[in-house]
């Protein structure tokens, strides 16, 4: 497997570097997010990673978690589903939205982290990452309404900013444009499969079998960089 493979489909960290707050990202996004950070400082936020690069092993956790229901999964209206009472079509759908598959999450590529206002938070303070902390006037709301006109001139970029059918809309999570899309045009069907085969995935017979379905959805079906 080539170094790019295991890149791309999150079997290597070697491409990371920590960054502040103890999150690893690409060593090449360290530079262009420390300038978006100082920036956001100046304007009075404290722009922090709350979950930067993840791996395979990481992301399967979190699926098999979700599928057997130790994780909670939500519906379209936020409320966690029984997943046993769930056909496995419709358990895939419901965590796909929120859950990218191992060997698919741009997690995996060091260029895309979620962020929020850390100067927001009170010691202790939770939050769930979910859209309403993330509208104007809301927790995070101030931090993204600056990054909605600031983040384009140092490259980054959302996403999963609007509905397009597959993933969810996330305004936390954030990409690297220059790195990301170049990950994104690189990433392949064959790829995935091979990456998901030999896993120890739940549901993994269900999931191979709507496969290139699920990879135009849920994968390359992004919005693309305004830059
Ligand atoms: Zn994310």
């Amino acid at each position: 497997m080539s170094l790019l493979e295991e890149i791309l489909t999150g079997r290597t960290d070697s491409h990371t570097e920590v960054f502040s707050g103890g999150h690893r990202v690409h060593q090449k996004v360290v530079q262009p997010l420390t300038k978006l950070k100082n920036a956001a400082a100046k304007a009075g936020f404290d722009l922090a990673i709350c979950s930067g690069f993840r791996s395979f092993d990481r992301q399967l956790m979190i699926w098999n978690e979700k599928v057997s229901g130790k994780r909670p999964v939500p519906d379209s209206q936020g409320r966690g589903v029984n997943v046993s009472e769930q056909p496995p079509q419709v358990l895939i759908d419901l965590i796909l939205r929120w859950s990218a598959l191992p060997g698919a999450s741009r997690h995996h590529w060091g260029t895309d982290f979620d962020v929020i206002d850390q100067s927001r938070l009170q010691p202790g303070q939770n939050f769930q990452l979910i859209p309403q902390e993330f509208e104007k006037g809301a927790l995070f709301g101030d931090l993204h309404e600056w990054l909605d006109t600031n983040m384009d001139i140092f490259g980054f970029f959302r996403p999963y900013e609007s509905d397009r059918g597959g993933v969810s809309p996330e305004r936390w999570h954030l990409s690297y444009a220059p790195l990301a899309s170049d990950y994104l045009s690189k990433h392949t069907l064959g790829q995935l499969t091979k990456a998901l085969n030999t896993s120890s995935m739940l549901l993994k017979k269900e999931v191979l079998l709507q496969l290139p379905e699920i990879w135009k959805r849920f994968v390359i079906n992004t919005d693309p960089p305004r830059i």
